[in-house]
C-alpha cells in the first residue's frame, strides 16, 4: 500500500496521467485522469507486465454542418408541405428552434442535423476524413525509426 498523490489516501495505486503529469493515484482519483497502467493482479501468473498501452487508432472524421443549412432546411420542409410547427413536432424540437434554424440564427448540432437529414432527405452534414494519411513505404516497417520524409523521397527517386 502506498499513498495516493492526489488525496493522500492509502490504496493500491494506478498510474494515471492528469494534465500531462504522471501520478500514482488511488482508483478513485484515477477516474479524473487517463489511466496509463494498472497494477497486475497478484494472483495471475505469467502475465507479461508493463505492456505498452495501445490506443485503438480511431480514424478521425470531421463532421461539419453545411453553411447554407437554413436554406436547405426551409426548402426541403416546404417541399414536404409542412409548417415549421408541424415539422418541429416531427423533429421533437420547439418551433422556435426551427424558426431560428431556418433564419440561419441557430446552427443545428450534428445529431440534430442528422435527424433533419433523415426527415427532410437532404444533406446537411459534410464529412472530412483525417488528413495526412501517408502511405507506408514497403520494406521499411520494421526499422522505421529515424525515417524521415526526406528519406522517403530519396528512396523513391532511387527506384
Ligand atoms: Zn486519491
Amino acid at each position: 500500500m502506498s499513498t495516493c498523490e492526489m488525496c493522500g489516501r492509502e490504496a493500491s495505486l494506478v498510474k494515471a496521467k492528469i494534465e500531462g503529469t504522471e501520478l500514482e493515484l488511488c482508483p478513485n482519483c484515477a477516474k479524473f485522469g487517463e489511466v496509463i497502467a494498472r497494477p497486475a493482479p497478484i494472483y495471475t501468473k505469467n502475465i507479461p507486465h508493463s505492456r505498452p498501452v495501445q490506443r485503438p487508432r480511431r480514424k478521425e472524421v470531421l463532421q461539419i454542418v453545411v453553411d447554407d443549412y437554413a436554406d436547405r432546411i426551409r426548402t426541403a420542409r416546404n417541399k414536404l408541405g409542412l409548417t415549421q410547427e408541424e415539422f418541429s413536432k416531427r423533429l421533437n424540437e420547439r418551433a422556435s428552434i426551427m424558426q431560428k434554424m431556418e433564419a440561419g440564427q441557430f446552427k443545428p448540432s450534428i445529431d440534430t442535423a442528422r435527424k433533419l437529414e433523415k426527415l427532410l432527405k437532404v444533406r446537411l452534414v459534410e464529412q472530412y476524413d483525417e488528413k495526412g494519411d501517408m502511405p507506408v513505404a514497403s520494406g521499411h516497417q520494421s526499422k522505421s525509426e529515424g525515417f524521415t520524409m526526406g528519406d522517403f523521397i530519396k528512396d523513391k527517386r532511387k527506384k
